[in-house]
């Protein structure tokens, strides 16, 4: 793919070299997702976003909290008998008939959590540390004895006491947990922070570090790369970075920057990203912000006469990649920074001619209407064109 980024990325003591094997993206749209307040996918909506995610080719997703609801069992089980290629996870408490409710689901797996800082311990839960450790523990053995993928969330693990997290995590390790997940849920860390406390776990526990952030200080990406600069190799993400509050990590800010900013070729169909974002759009009714990296409207527009003019020559002066790789497509706008490079683009696009000597014409007249805060769009346009051609 045609491509540049920065140099500097690569590096050593920068770069950072990994089998795209050994890294899972988990995608958990369908569950904290669809915890964004206001937002309830029904079982179609469901199936057609989780067959979405398995075209791009995700190893794993979280489908869902089975004992929310009789329609999220029934979606859950709808996506299982689609037989996808990504392993399915379901989220449970660490309670047994939790527990039993997900696997009534024919699920390959579980993410089984609890709240582990003070915080949740005392005014959540109200139960001690010693509690909640054997809670935990007691999930993830009866889980395992179930035969199926078992990954424990240390909730609010950002916020814990280190030792006890470090308790948790060896002793679910012990019981057979197959990955151990550091949730930031308040996003309440920093890269730095988050790097610390992945290499302390990593330090001294044998086990795979997965990360579910939070973007309540808009560091939900920053952190979860953070994590897997230090060792993490599992990362939650949703689509268009919906979730709780300020959301999560987004999925595809997730995949570009360990295939462009890492250099590391995940087997991910890349080019369905954008329909996979308009496909939650839809289903959400969030509009994707025209400026939403990767997938937002304007990522591949340009307006400025100066960058129009160069990315027609190279896209890759003002385009890190090209368009098509994630399934978008580069658009010239017209408005108050154009120049002649803009109208000669948008003759091209549109497949109009002008006398030469009326490009000038056609500039002084889209930067006016574009002054008057209206829209320059392709029919404005063509109309100034049949304007002129038919003055001449
Ligand atoms: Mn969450």
């Amino acid at each position: 793919m045609k491509s540049f980024v920065s140099p500097y990325n690569f590096v050593e003591g920068v770069n950072i070299k990994e089998d795209p094997k050994n890294i899972i993206v988990y995608d958990t749209t369908l569950r904290d997702g669809e915890q964004t307040p206001g937002v309830c996918f029904s079982p179609d909506d469901k199936l057609e976003i989780a067959l979405k995610i398995d075209e791009l080719g995700l190893p794993q997703m979280e489908a869902g909290f089975p004992v929310v609801s009789e329609g999220e069992r029934r979606a859950i089980r709808n996506i299982m008998k689609a037989s996808l290629t990504t392993e399915v996870l379901a989220l449970t408490r660490t309670i047994k008939s939790d527990i039993d409710t997900a696997l009534s689901c024919d699920v390959d797996g579980i993410i089984t959590f609890i709240g582990t800082s003070d915080l949740h311990l005392n005014y959540k839960l109200k139960i001690s540390r010693e509690k909640a450790l054997s809670a935990a523990v007691d999930a993830v053995e009866y889980a395992k004895s179930h035969g199926i993928f078992v990954a424990f969330t240390a909730e609010d693990c950002t916020r814990a006491d280190l030792d006890f997290v470090l308790q948790l995590f060896k002793q679910t390790t012990e019981a057979g947990a197959d990955r151990i997940h550091i949730a930031d849920t308040t996003g309440s860390i920093r890269p730095m922070g988050m790097k610390h406390l992945v290499t302390q776990i990593k330090n001294k526990i044998n086990n795979t570090i997965g990360i579910h952030c939070h973007d309540d200080f808009g560091l939900a990406v920053a952190n979860s790369l953070a994590a897997f600069e230090a060792g993490a190799r599992a990362i939650s993400t949703t689509v268009n970075g919906i979730g709780e509050r300020a959301g999560n990590a987004s999925l595809e800010e997730v995949v570009m920057n360990l295939r462009l900013l890492y250099g590391i070729e995940m087997p991910f169909k890349y080019e369905v990203l954008y329909e996979l974002s308009r496909l939650v759009e839809k289903y959400t009714l969030m509009p994707v912000p025209n400026n939403k990296a990767i997938v937002g409207d304007n990522v591949f527009a340009h307006e400025s006469g100066i960058h129009v003019s160069a990315v027609r020559q190279e896209p890759l002066t003002y385009e890190p990649y090209m368009p098509e790789f994630v399934g978008q497509k580069r658009r010239f706008i017209l408005g108050k920074h154009c120049g002649m490079s803009c109208i000669e683009a948008k003759l091209e696009e549109l497949n109009l001619k002008v006398p030469p000597n009326e490009k000038e014409t056609l500039i002084i007249k889209v930067k006016e209407m574009a002054e008057t805060g209206a829209k320059v769009g392709d029919r404005e346009f063509k109309n100034m064109v049949q304007e002129i051609l038919s003055k001449g």
